[in-house]
Formats: structure tokens, C-alpha cells, sequence
């Protein structure tokens, strides 16, 4: 993963023709979880329609409480599958288990490790085998270090199209969900190679706070974004007061790709 590999040359991970690093931003938007079939189709429109380059959306679902909805898994695939079919944007989506890899890169274009298997060496190396883009999200308490050791699991079974992903680390503050570390962003680029994008929902944990960071993490030279979209996010299965309105996100997308270029 070190920025000197390959003379300093940045790694592009190309997904369906869309290109996220070097000179290429990126966004990758959509609903945290799949929920229904109604409501996946169309949030999948609402982001092909105002220019998302990639839609995410959860089948498999970390939540904190077992009792929480945990995901719709292989029926949530499925909705997936017919959303890009319907849309043409690529998928990303989480796989959280060793046995559910397989499944999950026949339907995802990027495969998302989530922060809290950042360090699941197991699940790195199987979704390194597996061979699709990988989207590896920092760990709640990881340090950088840390993060690009757990890229080179998949680097090294020869996977080179890796993705990471700042999300918002664990501090003192307490007043908002997670502390982004904007930081980050740059001390990444001078370290390695790979691609760094920002989620800022994760971070923030409310809507009024994910254009901010957003538009901070395009300026500090990001590759891009993941970030949370919804077509009624009141009525949201998860994640509900963080997601920003469908109806809002054509023009969100076009002041973040405004401070994209200024990095
Ligand atoms: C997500 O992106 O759906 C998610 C659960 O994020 P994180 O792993 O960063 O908490
Ligand atoms: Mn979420």
C-alpha cells in the first residue's frame, strides 16, 4: 500500500466504467439498508437521475443490539441485482461473513468490509481472493497504520483494487456520533497509493452535518464519498435522522463535486 510503490503512481480502481482515485472523484450513494423492494428501486432512480456515480445499500446490516433489523440478506441481494439492472449503477454492499462471500460478490461490483471487521483477517483474505474492488472502512478505534496493514490482507492474495474509507474514529467528544478525522485524508495520500473517500453520514450521525464534512472532505483532497441517501428517511428502517432526502441530493452532489475541485 506504500505511496512509493509503482513510482509513486496513483492506483484508479475502475468499477463499470466509473473510476474512482488519481484525478477522479467519485460518489457512492443510497439508502443505508435495502428495505423493500419499493423504496431500493426507487432511491436507486432518485441517484441514477441526479448523477451518482455508484449506489450502496446494506443486505447485511452491523447493528449494535441483536434486536435491531439486521439486514434483508440474500432477498436484499436480490433487490440489489434488479436495482443496477434497472439503473445500470454499480453496487456496493457489505458482506460481514466468511460464508456469505460468495453470494455477495455475485452481486456486488464493490465489496464493502465494514469498520467493525476492519481487523476480521479471515474475511480480508477471503474477500482478496474473491477478487472484486474491495471498500475497506477504517475501524472504529484504528489507527492509519492499522488500516493499511488490514489492505495489504487483500493486497497480498493479489487484489489491488482496494478502497479506503475514513468514517469517523472513536473520542472524547461526545456532542455528535463520531469525530471525522479530516486528517486523515491527506496523511493517507502521503502514505499510500490507494484511493481514500470520506463517509460522512457514519461520522455525523445527523443530516445537518453530512454536507459540511462533505464539502471539507472533497477540499481536503478526497477521492471521493459514500454517503446516505433515502427517499423518505423519516420512515427509514435504519440510520433514518442521518440520511440525507432524495429530493435534496442533486444539488448537494454538485457543491461537493464544487469543492472537489478546488483539492
Ligand atoms: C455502512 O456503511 O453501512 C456502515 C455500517 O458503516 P460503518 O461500517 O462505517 O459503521
Ligand atoms: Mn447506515
Amino acid at each position: 500500500a506504500s505511496a512509493q510503490f509503482r513510482h509513486g503512481e496513483p492506483t484508479v480502481v475502475e468499477v463499470e466504467g466509473r473510476r474512482i482515485g488519481g484525478d477522479h472523484f467519485a460518489v457512492i450513494a443510497g439508502p443505508c439498508t435495502v428495505e423493500s423492494r419499493e423504496t431500493m428501486l426507487e432511491a436507486a432512480r432518485a441517484m441514477r437521475d441526479a448523477g451518482a456515480h455508484l449506489l450502496r445499500g446494506g443486505a447485511y446490516k452491523p447493528r449494535t443490539s441483536p434486536y435491531s433489523f439486521q439486514g434483508l440478506g440474500e432477498a436484499g441481494l436480490a433487490l440489489l441485482r434488479e436495482a443496477k439492472e434497472e439503473t445500470g449503477l454499480p453496487i456496493v454492499t457489505e458482506v460481514m461473513d466468511v460464508r456469505d462471500v460468495e453470494r455477495v460478490v455475485e452481486v456486488a461490483d464493490v465489496v464493502q468490509l465494514g469498520a467493525r471487521n476492519m481487523q476480521n483477517y479471515n474475511l480480508l483474505t477471503e474477500v482478496g481472493r474473491a477478487g472484486k474492488p474491495v471498500l475497506l472502512k477504517r475501524g472504529l478505534a484504528a489507527t492509519l497504520d492499522e488500516l493499511l496493514m488490514a489492505a495489504e490482507y487483500v493486497l497480498k492474495e493479489g487484489n489491488p483494487n482496494v478502497i479506503l474509507c475514513e468514517r469517523g474514529i472513536r473520542t472524547f467528544e461526545s456532542s455528535y456520533r463520531f469525530t471525522l478525522d479530516i486528517m486523515a485524508v491527506p496523511v493517507l495520500k502521503e502514505l499510500t497509493h490507494l484511493p481514500v473517500i470520506v463517509d460522512p453520514s457514519h461520522a455525523a450521525g445527523r443530516r445537518s452535518l453530512v454536507e459540511p464534512l462533505s464539502l471539507a472532505a472533497a477540499a481536503a483532497g478526497a477521492d471521493g464519498l459514500i454517503v446516505e441517501v433515502h427517499p423518505n428517511p423519516d420512515a427509514a428502517v435504519c440510520d433514518g435522522p442521518q440520511q440525507l432526502r432524495a429530493e435534496t441530493f442533486a444539488e448537494y452532489l454538485k457543491r461537493v463535486e464544487q469543492a472537489a475541485e478546488l483539492a
